[in-house]
């Protein structure tokens, strides 16, 4: 303790009092009469953070801040003079202010120690700053409190434990429909439908007795009522809360009434989402099965089609070989009529031989006409190209036609465009067919007037030349709603034509299809009873650009070849009959054999000039004879052999050279391919492949 310079006996009358001074928690300080300080105990100093010496003898003002300070001289003052105690005594809240200039708030009691005349003053202070924060916080978190409550936009309900409403907040005043004042105070059972309400006492109660806490803490969803009487879900949380030591409940509660709906609506859409997409798995199952369906049946048009392809090939292969086999016998019939009509017999067996040669010649002309369209319709056909003379062809038209048009007093032009190219590379054979095809429609189908065959150039493409042929009669015409189908085998413009012109309605298929294959078209324009104009296009090659010379017209056949020994190796015999009468009809030696083996035999014993071998034959065949004669040691074998075959296909030609054969002439034998090939071999008779078909 600080010594006190100053009357100190007017407070150390006792050492317990001193001991008293220095321990207490208050601050304990006494000034005299003018303010002046006498003692500062050691609480003091630590509540103002002076130390005792350096206060004791100062003004006690400078413990207090303005405006106080100013103030305390006058209230001193006036107290002495006054008497009138204005803070003496009372336990007051005033300002104190610290060696470092802060202020705290500070409760304030004195009292006044009078002896004598002087008078001293003892001020005990509290620090209020402890308790003043306690305060504040109490204020502040209250009015967080009531912010929350005020402003949650959940509702809250505080109830005491025998369920009366002492909280219910604004939110809850919107939920409801009741004013906070209409509840506060009332049991909260008036917010719940009557079944719950009766329950909710059982509840508490139990609660009560068990701790069983059926609802505290969960949130769970319960049914409320508002004032209207509707009612609403809620989802209500519950705590227990002890104020005043009495148990509370606090309910914060939501209405959950859109919440519901949103979900409702939201499993509504997730079911319906669910059908959808039920339904798309529906349809796709439903697509992917159709997928396989439509995969099915087109593996079936593919089998169908394949079927129908082959069925119609095989047709095709069916019709090739039946004519084939009909030719056989036709071509003895043709040979034996021919030697017949040449016999010079007396009439009328003269005739009947004539009649018979012309049905057959027609017949054969039907088998020819079939083999051909089958053969195209196999695919078995391929162009054979080669040179040859545009004019000369033209001029062959009219050497062939003529006379027929000359007997029915019909004309017969040719009329060459001045640009047509002398020769071309080309299927000769092919375009004469389709040529004599036309003409001789043209010829058929017309009985005044005339034919004229014109030949000029479509287009050119560097050596590739269009050429465009027309062929134009003065005939009966077709009508407009023939010009198609006539291009379709075994189609007639009309069916009483046939009866009177003859046919079989092949002639145009065949020329649509060979056209076709040489890159043409073909076409008619005509005018029933005024007359036809068929014209069709080819694309051939240049001759002359293509640097090519012509080697022969094809209509070129020669003069008489002279006399050749010939052995025919033939099994059937009526073409063995056949065979011989024709050739020695022609000046030549004929010796037959009927197998390979004795042809063979026959060409190495010696004396013949040419072989013509049948190929297919008993024992040994009409290859394996040539190969046979290939291997011989004498000159036999160097011996032209030229084969005879009924199944002239493409691609036979090679099989039969590569076996060592000079030529060969499909059967029926054609009169003009015999005399080529003989007349070819006297010309050179060690050269192969001469053959012209
Ligand atoms: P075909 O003459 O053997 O009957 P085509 O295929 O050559 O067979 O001809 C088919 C049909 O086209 C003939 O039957 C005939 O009705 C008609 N036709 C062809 N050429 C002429 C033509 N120049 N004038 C009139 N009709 C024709």
């Amino acid at each position: 303790m600080s010594q006190n310079p100053f009357d100190a006996s007017l407070v150390t009358g006792s050492d317990a009092l001193t001991g008293l001074m220095e321990t207490i928690v208050d601050g304990v300080i006494t000034i005299d009469g003018e303010g002046r300080i006498i003692h500062f105990n050691p609480a003091c100093e630590r509540l103002f953070g002076y130390a005792a010496d350096e206060v004791v003898g100062q003004n006690v003002k400078m413990l207090m801040p303005e405006p106080y300070r100013a103030e305390h001289d006058s209230y001193l003052e006036s107290y002495r003079y006054t008497g009138k105690r204005k803070i003496i005594g009372i336990g007051r809240e005033v300002t104190g202010r610290r060696k470092d200039g802060t202020t705290f708030p500070m409760e304030l009691s004195v009292g006044e120690i009078n002896r004598g005349e002087r008078s001293a003053f003892v001020g005990v202070i509290r620090d209020l700053s402890a308790r003043k924060r306690l305060e504040q916080g109490l204020r502040d978190s209250e009015a967080q409190h009531r912010a929350i409550v005020e402003t949650a936009v959940d509702g809250l309900i505080i109830i005491d434990a025998r369920g009366t409403v002492r909280i219910y907040n604004p939110a809850c005043e919107k939920m409801f429909g009741y004013e906070a004042d209409e509840v506060v105070g009332h049991n909260i059972k008036m917010l719940m439908p009557l079944q719950f309400a009766s329950q909710h006492d059982g509840y508490l109660s139990n609660y009560l007795r068990t701790g069983n806490r059926k609802i505290i803490g969960v949130g769970r969803e319960v049914v409320g009522r508002r004032k209207s009487g509707e009612t609403f879900p809620i989802e209500l949380s519950v705590g227990e809360t002890v104020i005043g030591g009495e148990r509370t409940y606090v309910g914060v509660l939501r209405d959950i009434t859109t919440k519901k709906a949103d979900q409702e609506n939201l499993r509504r859409s997730r079911s319906e989402l669910q059908d959808r997409v039920r339904e798309l798995e529906i349809a796709r199952d439903e697509l992917q099965r159709n997928e396989q369906e439509m995969a099915q049946l087109a593996q079936l048009a593919t089998a169908a089609r394949e079927a129908a392809d082959l069925a119609s090939s095989a047709k095709s292969e069916f019709l090739a070989i039946v004519s084939h086999e009909i030719r056989t016998p036709m071509n003895a019939i043709m040979g034996f009529a021919k030697l017949l009509v040449d016999a010079r017999l007396d009439e009328p067996h003269a005739d009947h031989a004539r009649m018979i040669q012309r049905a057959s010649e027609a017949l054969m002309t039907i088998l020819n006409d079939i083999i051909d369209l089958s053969k195209i319709e196999a695919g078995r056909i391929e162009l054979d190209e080669g040179v040859f003379s545009l004019p000369a062809k033209l001029k062959a038209i009219e050497q062939l036609w003529g006379p027929a048009a000359g007997s029915n007093d019909l004309y017969l032009r040719t009329v060459t465009a001045p640009d047509t190219p002398k020769a071309v590379v080309g299927d000769a054979l092919r375009l004469r067919q389709i040529l004599f095809n036309l003409v001789s429609n043209a010829i058929k189908f017309t009985r005044e007037g005339g034919v004229e065959v014109r030949v000029g150039v479509d287009s050119r493409d560097g050596q590739k030349v269009k050429l465009r042929y027309e062929v134009s009669d003065t005939g009966i015409g077709i009508p407009e709603d023939k010009h198609q189908a006539i291009f379709e085998p075994f189609t007639q413009a009309d069916s009483s034509t046939s009866r009177r012109y003859g046919g079989s309605g092949l002639g145009l298929s065949i020329s649509k299809r060979l056209v076709e294959m040489m890159g043409g078209e073909i076409g008619v324009r005509s005018t029933p009873g005024v007359g036809s104009t068929f014209w069709f296009t080819v694309i051939c090659d240049d001759a002359e650009q293509a640097g090519e010379e012509a080697e022969y017209s094809f209509d070129s056949v020669g003069e008489p070849v002279a006399s050749m020994r010939v052995l025919v190796a033939e099994d059937h015999e009526l073409n063995q009959v056949m065979i011989r009468t024709v050739l020695e009809a022609l000046g030549h030696q004929v010796h037959v054999v009927p197998d390979g083996g004795s042809a063979v035999a026959a060409v190495e014993r010696g004396g013949f000039d040419v072989v013509f071998m049948d190929i297919a034959m008993p024992e040994l065949d009409g290859v394996a004879a040539t190969e046979r004669i290939r291997e011989l040691d004498g000159p036999g074998a160097a011996i032209p052999i030229v084969a005879l075959t009924a199944h002239a296909m493409k691609g036979d030609r090679e099989k039969y050279i590569s076996a060592g054969m000079t030529d060969y002439l499909s059967k029926p034998i054609d009169l003009g391919d015999l005399l080529r090939v003989l007349h070819k071999l006297h010309a050179n008779p060690g050269q192969t492949d001469v053959s012209i078909n």
